[in-house]
């Protein structure tokens, strides 16, 4: 079995609503982000990532690369999904925490929820979204900000004859377009042998 965990945080800028869980929020403040600043997503992908050991969501959706400005985070979420698959793990549960002492989060949870068993391909009593307030303690508390933490637990799927990834770079590669380009794995070392770079040319 693997484990991970995630966090992330966001700003509040300019905008009329926030994005969690997949879910637009109508709010007096917007997110400051590159991509939609979905922390909820964001901090499972990280989770998702870390149980894997591939890095973090910074180094598969750089938000220095203009092409994940303004992303729709549940495209992330559906890339770490497929990873899971490809890596030969299989998703148990996942639980997250919203931090946000503003907008209400508890009416949006149940469609949260959908969103992400839907992206994963999972049942929607593996996924929980819990949301409390920071008792307006700190930067959340006073309004500036949301966060989110989450956990995972992977277990072992079908290991045989998945393809395995050297790293985020090479999941990357291999995987933005939604396809799998074989990497194969020789008595527990990665051999690298058909990452064709070209294919990624066109993104
Ligand atoms: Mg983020």
């Amino acid at each position: 079995m693997r484990v991970g965990i995630g966090y992330d945080v966001h700003a509040y800028g300019d905008g009329d609503h926030v994005t969690l869980g997949g879910v637009r929020i109508a709010h007096t403040r917007g997110v400051i982000a590159h991509s939609d600043g979905d922390v909820a997503l964001h901090a499972l992908c990280d989770a998702l990532l870390g149980a894997m050991a591939l890095g973090d969501i910074g180094e598969h959706f750089p938000d220095s690369d203009p092409r994940w400005k303004g992303a729709d985070s549940r495209r992330f979420l559906r890339h770490c999904g497929a990873l899971v698959q490809a890596q030969g793990w299989r998703f148990v549960n996942a639980d997250l925490t919203i931090l946000a002492q503003v907008p209400r989060v508890g009416p949006h949870r149940l469609l949260m929820r959908q969103n992400i068993a839907d992206d994963l391909g999972v049942r929607i009593d593996c996924i929980n979204v819990k949301a409390t307030t920071s008792e307006e303690l700190g930067a959340l508390g006073r309004g500036e900000g949301l966060a989110c933490q989450a956990i995972v637990l992977l277990t072992h799927g079908d290991l045989a004859s998945r393809p395995r990834y050297l790293n985020a770079e090479h999941a990357v590669l291999t995987l933005l377009e939604w396809r799998v380009v074989p990497v194969v794995t020789e008595n527990d070392t990665v051999v690298v042998e058909e990452i064709k770079l070209g294919d990624n040319d066109n993104l």
